[in-house]
């Protein structure tokens, strides 16, 4: 089950995905899943971030074609700098 949650989206983005939130373990796994592909071949989907010790995990969407491959990211930092 992901935590979609803004908060610890949040703090995981802060830490450029290396860090659990939950235990603060930095031992991650990564799976990306392709949704789909554009005429122009540019793909997107989203990756999977799971906790190898505590089975935390989340999930940020990606894009290829985007100026930013986890385009999400931006306006989560700006929650968190306040
Ligand atoms: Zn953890």
């Amino acid at each position: 089950m992901s935590d979609q949650s803004l908060e610890s989206r949040k703090a995981f983005a802060a830490s450029y995905f290396s860090k659990c939130v939950k235990c603060g373990s930095e031992d991650l796994k990564e799976v990306k899943k392709t949704e789909g592909c554009r005429h122009n071949g540019d793909a997107y989907g989203y990756t999977v971030f799971t906790c190898t010790s505590c089975q935390w995990c989340t999930r940020f969407e990606w894009d290829e074609d985007g100026d930013l491959y986890y385009y999400e990211v931006p306006n989560l930092k700006l929650y968190s700098a306040k």
